[in-house]
């Protein structure tokens, strides 16, 4: 099957435009016949879900969590990128997705990204339309700060609490058409499969997370939202409930599943304690605007520091390593994260680390502090430095920040076209769930952007298209493959419940987040990726033989639901180590030790990797088909990524 990424003809800044007016349409009075199921109300799929209500069309919501703002993208902090150039800083649409395009190093769409960048404007027009309450300067502009990969100030931001106030804003819209009777809300409800009739996606199996009912939907079309699955590595700076399911289980009814390996290494994490930990947290990007980070600049001083026989604060500043700044005098310490964190972790392997552990680097405040006073610094930052504070017990106006990079987001996920469908017609991908428009790596405060712009701006016209097809027929809840996949989840559920090991499902959780990181995190190798594969192997065939499973499905059963998601975990770390170690280049998040230029920066291969690996699942423990799309570049020439 050949993969058609369906671009539209023309010059880059007319695709969009011209595309939307090629579309088909569906009238108003037709519109109010289509049923369309939207999983998922974290940004993309609350802001998807209002728009298409406000459209006419009949709208079922599905969330797990008891509110769609539990969403993970709540705990969004630093800010949404946008083109607007309000601080006449030379920032333009061709300047954001060319910082996109070069920040991905080269590995996503120059068309989706052009359209990201062009709509990135109006989403902001939207959200202070419905209220969010963006930081403002003095004069009563908004204000912007900076993330990394950028030259310029284009991050809209609500103090640390951006995901926040946006989801606030979505979510509203999204209850007045719950109020209207357009959307009708399904919370504490987890999807568990997509029905596919004849080739099309025409619904769901869900399971009731309070009651264990199995229930079938119908859609003319289903929309997953779901959001991203860096909790395969069981720590990360995911919500602890966020999970791979919906996309798994849509990828094993028929939907590639692109470039897997691409994960995201956040830089400014507080560093992994011991094993007693659930989840990790973030420090905003938007703090490395005004923290610089170090280390010290020799291994004694290094020990001294871990062995707490002296503090930070003693460290001369001559013998203190700005290593960012020093070797990035552009970006300094905005550096994209992949670059950002691959240097934390040469200081760590230099045994320059610091913290008890010896896995951290300081992110230092001090000058800030005297250039702007502490008043202005926490005006800014507060929140963070509370939270920091919280966790840690340092107080970071006082002593600097210790961070080391962690898991945070999955720019791999289900393939989409341009119109965000799958290859399976009527099944589409929105916000993180899909591979996305960042390439290998994302950059900071562009994946609210991109959420928002999937589910305001550009499904409410794609979607059109294929429902006009299609036509507004009542789809048939008869036909046999509703009652057949719903067995199937039955069946599967039954197959969990049934496991009466002695070994925890977290225990596998946490077993399997070893391996990930250890041979598919930071570094991998050929060799490190062969072992993990058999690791891995052994590991899921222990699940199904050791595993304990406990309670029944008709109550509330955390044991249930947390069984099939490591269940899914544990595929798809096997395919993401298949993606890894099939992708004999570095780039981006993607760093195979082998392919490096002399500075130790990654190495990509556009001869023989310029493409997007779309996965095609064959069956049950069969090797998966790879698909490549090939990735056409006319306006940016390809170049080794440089920030110096
Ligand atoms: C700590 C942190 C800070 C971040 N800060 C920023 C930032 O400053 N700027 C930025 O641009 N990005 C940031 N990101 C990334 C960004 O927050 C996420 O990529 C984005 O919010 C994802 O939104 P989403 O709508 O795709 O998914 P989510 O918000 O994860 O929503 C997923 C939805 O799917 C539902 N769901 C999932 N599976 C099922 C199922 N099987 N059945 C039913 N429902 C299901 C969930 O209930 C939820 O409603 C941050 C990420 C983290 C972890």
């Amino acid at each position: 099957m050949s993969l058609n990424a369906k671009i539209p003809q023309g010059p880059l800044a007319e695709k969009w435009s011209k595309h939307k007016f090629d579309l088909k349409l569906v009238n108003p009075a037709n519109k109010r016949k289509y049923d369309i199921i939207v999983v998922g109300t974290g940004l993309a799929g609350a802001s998807a879900a209002a728009s298409l209500a406000e459209l006419g069309y009949n709208v079922k919501a599905f969330c797990f969590q008891d509110s769609p703002r539990r969403a993970h993208s709540i705990a969004a902090q630093g800010g949404i990128n946008a083109a607007k150039n309000y601080q006449n800083d030379g920032d333009s649409i061709y300047r954001l997705f060319y910082d996109t395009i070069k920040g991905g190093d080269y590995r996503a769409r120059e068309g989706n990204v052009y359209r990201l960048a062009e709509v990135s404007v109006n989403i902001i027009d939207q959200c202070v339309a419905q209220g969010v309450p963006f930081a403002r300067e003095y004069g009563g502009l908004l204000d912007n700060r900076s993330f990394g990969g950028a030259q310029v100030s284009r991050t809209f931001y609500a103090r640390g609490q951006t995901g926040q106030q946006l989801l606030l804003g979505a979510y509203s819209a999204l209850n007045r058409q719950i109020h209207h009777g357009k959307v009708k809300m399904y919370t504490r409800t987890e999807m568990l499969d997509v029905v596919v009739v004849d080739g099309e996606a025409k619904g769901i199996i869900t399971r009731s997370l309070t009651s264990g009912q199995i229930d079938t939907h119908t859609g003319h079309a289903v929309l997953l939202c779901t959001g991203g699955y860096g909790n395969v590595f069981y720590l990360s700076t995911n919500a602890a409930g966020s999970n791979v399911t919906a996309a798994w289980r849509a990828h094993k009814r028929g939907a590639f599943f692109a470039n897997p390996c691409y994960t995201q290494i956040h830089p400014t994490c507080i560093p992994v304690t011991g094993d007693h930990q659930s989840k990790l947290t973030l420090m905003s990007e938007s703090l490395r605007n005004d923290g610089r980070v170090w280390a010290p600049k020799t291994v004694e001083t290094a020990e001294k520091l871990r062995k707490n026989q002296l503090k930070a604060s003693d460290i001369k500043e001559e013998d203190r390593d700005y290593f960012l700044e020093r070797k990035y005098p552009s970006f300094g310490n905005l550096v994209p994260r992949d670059v950002a964190s691959r240097n934390a972790k040469e200081m760590v392997d230099e045994k320059r680390g610091v913290g008890a552990t010896g896995f951290a680097v300081f992110l230092d405040f001090s000058d800030a502090i005297n250039r702007l006073g502490k008043d202005t610094v926490a005006a800014k930052y507060g929140n963070l430095f509370d939270m920091y504070y919280q966790i840690t017990d340092e107080d970071p106006y006082t002593q600097p920040m210790r961070i080391y990079p962690a898991v945070h987001y999955t720019m791999g996920g289900l393939w989409v076209d341009y119109n965000l469908s799958t290859n399976v017609p009527g099944l589409y991908a929105l916000g993180e769930c899909n591979f996305s428009d960042h390439g290998a790596n994302r950059l900071g405060a562009s994946a609210l952007m991109q959420g928002l712009s999937d589910g305001y701006f550009v499904i409410p016209y794609t979607l059109g298209d294929y429902l006009a097809t299609i036509g507004p027929k009542p789809v048939d809840a008869k036909h046999p493959a509703f009652e057949k996949t719903k067995q199937d989840v039955i069946g599967y559920i039954n197959k969990l419940l049934a496991l009466k090991g002695t070994k925890t499902v977290n225990e596998y959780h946490r077993d399997l987040g070893h391996i990930m990181w250890e041979y598919c995190g930071m570094a991998r190798t050929a060799e490190g990726l062969t072992k993990a594969k058999g690791l891995i192997a052994a590991l899921r065939a222990d699940f199904w033989k050791n595993a304990i499973v406990v309670g029944e499905n008709e109550e509330v059963n955390a044991s249930l639901e947390r069984a099939g998601r490591v269940a899914d975990f544990l595929e798809l770390g096997e395919l993401m180590v298949d993606d890894a170690l099939m992708r004999n280049e570095s780039c981006g998040g993607h760093f195979r030790l082998e392919s490096q230029t002399p500075e130790g920066e990654a190495l990509r291969d556009d001869e023989h990797f310029a493409f997007v690996g779309a996965w095609e699942f064959k069956g049950e423990n069969l090797p998966e088909k790879l698909h490549k799309e090939d990735l056409e570049f006319e306006y940016v020439h390809l170049t080794q990524r440089n920030y110096k």
